[in-house]
């Protein structure tokens, strides 16, 4: 089968091709129109959406070596998401399946983060624990099958992107600061200074109390010296990365231990960072879990994982009727 899954729920504007279960075409036009306001503005997103859809569409044909009636299904983003931003994808998607007269699938964007695992090898089995950490989510969700997913812990306020965004902002650093936050934490000491672990109960998470003692920290710093953030801004990154993934895998570690379960994986955005991945190889070795952790290509928002997800639903007949909209917000 030929699918081909559209992604738009964000400021990514995605179109991938799925092949027989394998991605042939994975095209992301970034938008960098948000780095001048410190986060996504919704009304641009949609509008350069709108801008980049058809050419990533061509682009993705071209790279897969298909042309438009090769393809079996159209896959895209129903939700969650920003709404204007969805309506474009899904707008799309729907127009393209009349006009071929194909059939739909609907996919949900963090079931996709989560199936970014069944794109190469080796692909966990289930039932496997899965840590989604993005720009919007913080979840530990027990995967039981493709479409079977429970959550059982996650962020009660701010997600772990946010943290990394919002730190990054205190910082002086532009948007998105997750990965600049990465590059600086490479070259300073983790331990440099301390900040509180949230005392939450259960398998739940909270990032506002950090992001404000890292705020009181650097104000009371620059009191007695106006360049503390120049100068020690890779220990200051270091530390903060340091905090944020400690208290990641230490409920991540207690799930493991309630649900008997030793495959791991990780998915969304922040599973891009480096600071993650080498606690995660070190969590595996310590205690014997078989750890997975997704290409980078695939950590950010990409189609690809939604392909593979239609990929899966298309084997199972899973489609969707013209009257389908867009959800911002989307049970899970
Ligand atoms: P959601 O999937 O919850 O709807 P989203 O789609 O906006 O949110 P993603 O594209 O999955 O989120 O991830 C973006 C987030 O990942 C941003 O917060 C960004 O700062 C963060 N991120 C990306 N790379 C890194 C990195 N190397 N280190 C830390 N954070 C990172
Ligand atoms: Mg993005
Ligand atoms: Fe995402």
């Amino acid at each position: 089968s030929v699918i081909l899954a559209i992604e738009s729920s964000c400021d990514e504007t995605s179109v991938a091709i799925c092949t027989n279960g394998k991605i042939t075409a994975n095209v992301i036009a970034n938008q960098t129109i948000h780095q001048n306001y410190g986060g996504v503005i919704p009304e641009l997103a949609s509008r350069v959406h709108q801008q980049n859809i058809v050419p990533v569409i061509q682009q993705a044909l071209i790279d897969a070596k298909v042309s438009k009636k090769d393809i079996n299904a159209i896959a895209f983003t129903r939700g969650p998401g920003l709404l204007g931003s969805l309506l474009v994808g899904v707008s799309f998607a729907k127009s393209f399946a009349l006009a071929l007269d194909l059939p739909l699938i609907a996919v949900n964007h963090m079931h996709a983060h989560i199936l970014a695992h069944f794109i190469d090898d080796p692909k966990p089995s289930f039932p496997f624990l899965c840590l989604t950490v993005s720009g919007g989510h913080t979840q530990i969700v027990l995967v039981k099958d493709f479409f079977d997913m429970e959550i059982v812990g996650e962020s009660l306020d701010d997600a772990a992107g946010e943290a990394f965004d919002k730190t990054a902002k205190i910082l002086n650093l532009p948007y998105p600061g997750g990965p600049l936050i990465d590059k600086h934490a490479a070259l300073g000491n983790p331990l440099a200074y301390k900040f509180p672990e949230p005392q939450i109960k259960d398998l739940n998470y909270s990032f506002s109390g950090l992001k404000t003692a890292i705020l009181y920290f650097i104000r009371a710093r620059e009191k007695e010296n106006p360049d503390f953030i120049k100068e020690n801004l890779n220990d200051i990154c270091a530390s903060v990365q340091h905090s944020i993934v400690q208290i990641l895998l230490n409920k991540v570690k207690k799930a493991a231990k309630q649900y008997h379960i030793k495959e791991i994986a990780i998915a969304g955005g922040v599973s891009a960072n480096t600071g993650l991945r080498k606690a995660l190889e070190e969590k595996s070795v310590e205690l014997g879990w078989k750890v997975f952790i997704p290409a980078f290509e695939y950590c950010t928002d990409n189609a690809a994982m939604i392909a593979i997800a239609g990929h899966y639903k298309f084997i199972n007949k899973e489609f969707v009727g013209q009257d389908i909209a867009p959800a911002s917000r989307m049970e899970f």
